[in-house]
């Protein structure tokens, strides 16, 4: 029957996708479903292109780490150019506060192998021209980290997939996860109804409404966040800079130049903002506009293109929930990405796939352990 495949992935997104292709390249048969029309039109699209292994959390470390190998060897590998540049991150310090927090995270960092020492205002002035250093006391700086494009990334990993069999089909929400005898057996979509052994749930923002259809609940809840990007200029800034001093409802202030020239914004919003509405605000423009001056004055006659608002699938303490699930067999979880799922998407895809073969490593079950959708919640991300 040609309704029956070995896994299916529900959501073509920043995770679903890269699952997809690894799954195909050992030889499984794979549908994915989304409802939206193409590949990456979820999150995936807002996502302003930040890849880091400095966090805080070990097994997020790990991923990124395996994730940070297949984006930056991608173009070479596989020829097509997702816009993947090494310009490294750095977090800056304008207050003590801020900067006895980034120290303390420097030593879980180097012993889980990133790559990342501190600066003071001097050095960090060296490498970022322009930078305003009043009252700069210093930074972090991670050289192997980077940026790429979410679309043209997804758009290069979905070809791979197709390519390797996989098979996508756009326009088709999945409406019931069917099950018997406690293990999963398939999906009905609005269209049709298909059989599989094994089911992801890579539904980001709405991986709980997935959740909901075995009667079941995962603590991801759909948080606003939005971004900005400006006409492009000429080359003059490597890292992703991340400001965490709070200003006028926004805690987090994060930007970068992307290879094509543009600067990319972000704002981590002081108080979240849940729910489902994506319309960007008028607000935004003026406040992120004012911090990115703050720390690059020489950027005030540059134009801003447009802005944009995307949810992040947010779990309660910042980590990702990656494991199966405990009452259906078969149904695994890879949902609640937050502010990372770009980034996190390669490793989360090579992962699956090692679990599945059965080949996982010590630091696989580490991850796994972690990640569990059922861990206690009880501990925050620092750098999330
Ligand atoms: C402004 C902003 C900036 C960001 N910047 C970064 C960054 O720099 N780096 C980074 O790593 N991350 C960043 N993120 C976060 C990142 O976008 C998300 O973590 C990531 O896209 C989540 O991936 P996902 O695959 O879980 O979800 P998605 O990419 O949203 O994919 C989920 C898919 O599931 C589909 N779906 C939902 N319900 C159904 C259904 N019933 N049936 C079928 N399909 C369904 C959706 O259509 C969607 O395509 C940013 C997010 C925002 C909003």
């Amino acid at each position: 029957m040609s309704n029956i495949y070995d896994v299916i992935i529900i959501g073509a997104g920043s995770v679903g996708i890269p699952i997809a292709m690894e799954l195909a390249y050992s030889n499984k048969k794979i549908l994915v479903l989304d409802r939206e029309a193409s590949p990456g039109q979820g999150s995936n699209k807002s996502a302003i292109g930040g890849i880091r292994a400095t966090h805080t959390d070990p097994g997020k470390i790990f991923l990124s780490q395996e994730s940070l190998e297949i984006f930056s060897t991608w173009q070479q590998k596989n020829g097509d150019d997702i816009e993947w540049y090494r310009g490294g991150y750095t977090f800056l310090a304008y207050t003590e506060a801020i900067k006895q927090t980034l120290l303390a995270t420097l030593d879980i960092q180097k012993k889980s192998g990133a790559r990342i020492d501190w600066l003071e205002a001097d050095s960090l002035r060296e490498r970022i021209p322009c930078l305003n250093d009043q009252q700069l006391l210093g930074g972090t700086w991670s050289p192997d980290d980077g940026s790429a494009s979410p679309l043209r990334a997804s758009l290069a990993f979905y070809r791979k997939a197709c390519e390797a069999g996989a098979i996508f089909h756009f326009h088709e929400p999945v409406i019931a996860i069917e099950h018997k005898g406690g293990h999963v057996t398939g999906v009905v979509t609005e269209k049709t109804r298909y059989h599989c052994n094994y089911l992801v749930n890579c539904a980001g923002a709405w991986s709980n409404q997935i959740a909901s259809l075995t009667n079941s609940e995962l603590p991801v809840r759909p948080n606003a966040h939005e971004a900005g990007v400006t006409e492009p200029i000429a080359h003059f800034i490597d890292p992703m800079i991340v400001d965490m001093r709070g200003f006028a409802d926004t805690a987090n202030f994060y930007f970068y130049q992307h290879k094509t020239g543009q600067i990319i914004f972000c704002t981590t919003p002081s108080d979240d903002v849940w729910g489902y509405d994506t319309h960007e605000t008028s607000t935004f423009l003026p406040v992120a506009a004012q911090r990115l001056l703050s720390i690059l004055p020489s950027l005030d006659s540059v134009k801003v293109r447009r802005t944009w608002r995307g949810l992040y699938p947010m779990t309660p303490d910042g980590l990702p929930l990656i494991g199966w699930d405990r009452q259906v067999e078969g149904l695994f979880i890879a949902a609640g990405m937050c502010g990372q799922g770009f980034m996190l998407g390669p490793g989360v895809g090579r992962l699956v796939s090692r679990i599945l073969d059965g080949k996982t490593t010590p630091t696989d079950q580490f991850i796994l352990d972690s990640h569990s959708p059922y861990r206690d919640f009880s501990t925050t991300e620092t750098l999330k």
